[in-house]
């Protein structure tokens, strides 16, 4: 999708592209977007049906992989490209990692922090979504709040003894366990609304993976008052290099890295 040249950017602005689908990514959109030296680009990959569109300029779709990000960037003529994908979008920030060093663009990524668990909570650390489903068909049975997404749903459809509420942005296309209930929402919630949550569901796991951040930590604070156990999913390798953990950063980091080629 394309919307209108950012008004504000000059003729030797400098083209940033945004690979975004989280705050950080509007958050940063909007700090470019709001100075003349840069011209952003944002780019969406469409999973959500109604997304949170950053300001300024978007584009939603994949590339057809790291040739094809590679591609894209040399014909757009960036300047820099900026990963602030989600941290357990790991393909896409490996293709944004190989094009840009076939591309000799600078490259940066925001990465929010992890959660860590306090002395209170009650984690069991998982590598995989798969591997959280296996923690819990190692349980007989029980009532799990599952939050990790829609396309990772079809992972827990085996799993007949246990019952879950099931909260996901849009409803999965595959595979939904037989016992539970479908909960559209979307984030931010807050600590009151998990805790009655929780209670009224009488659950007693909360699955989720390590997403960071403090637009849904709100379920694992309830989770620590109500005494709910936490099934975490552990983050996905991603590429090294420059990374940061917030929009101003990233924003600054932007604005000190003045090489490269510029918008004509
Ligand atoms: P993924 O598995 O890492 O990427 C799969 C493919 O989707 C990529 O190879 C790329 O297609 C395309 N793609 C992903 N992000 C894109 C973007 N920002 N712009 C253009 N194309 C993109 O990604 P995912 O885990 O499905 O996540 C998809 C998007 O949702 C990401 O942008 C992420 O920030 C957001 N998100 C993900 C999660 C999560 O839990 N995974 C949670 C919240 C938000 P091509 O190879 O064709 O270029």
């Amino acid at each position: 999708m394309s919307g209108p040249t950012a008004a504000a950017a000059g003729p030797a602005a400098r083209r940033v592209l945004l690979l975004g689908g989280t705050a950080e990514a509007r958050e940063l959109a909007e700090l470019l977007e709001a100075d003349p030296a840069f011209d952003v680009e944002s780019s969406l990959a469409g999973r959500v049906a109604n997304p949170r569109l950053p300001v300024g300029r978007s584009r939603i779709g994949g590339f057809g992989g790291a040739d094809g990000l590679a591609d894209y960037l040399r014909e757009g003529r960036f300047a820099a490209v900026v990963d602030a994908t989600h941290p357990f979008a790991a393909t896409i920030s490996g293709n944004v990692a190989a094009a840009a060093e076939a591309t000799g663009l600078p490259r940066l990524s925001v990465v929010r922090p992890e959660w860590v668990p306090g002395p209170s909570d009650s984690w069991v650390r998982v590598p995989t979504v798969a591997a959280a489903a296996a923690e819990l068909a190692s349980r007989t049975s029980g009532r799990a709040l599952l939050t990790t997404g829609r396309q990772d749903v079809h992972e827990f459809a085996h799993l007949d003894t246990w019952w879950f509420v099931v909260r996901v942005v849009d409803p999965p296309s595959k595979g939904l366990p037989r016992r539970c209930a479908l909960l559209l929402d979307r984030g931010p919630y807050t600590v009151e609304g998990e805790r009655d949550l929780m209670r009224r569901n009488r659950i007693d796991v909360l699955v989720t993976k390590n997403s960071g951040g403090d637009l849904v930590s709100a379920k694992l604070t309830a989770a620590r008052e109500n005494g709910v156990d936490v099934v975490m999913v552990d983050r996905p390798d991603r590429p090294g290099g420059a990374t940061v953990t917030t929009a101003a950063d990233a924003f600054s980091w932007l604005v000190s890295t003045g090489s490269g080629p510029r918008a004509n």
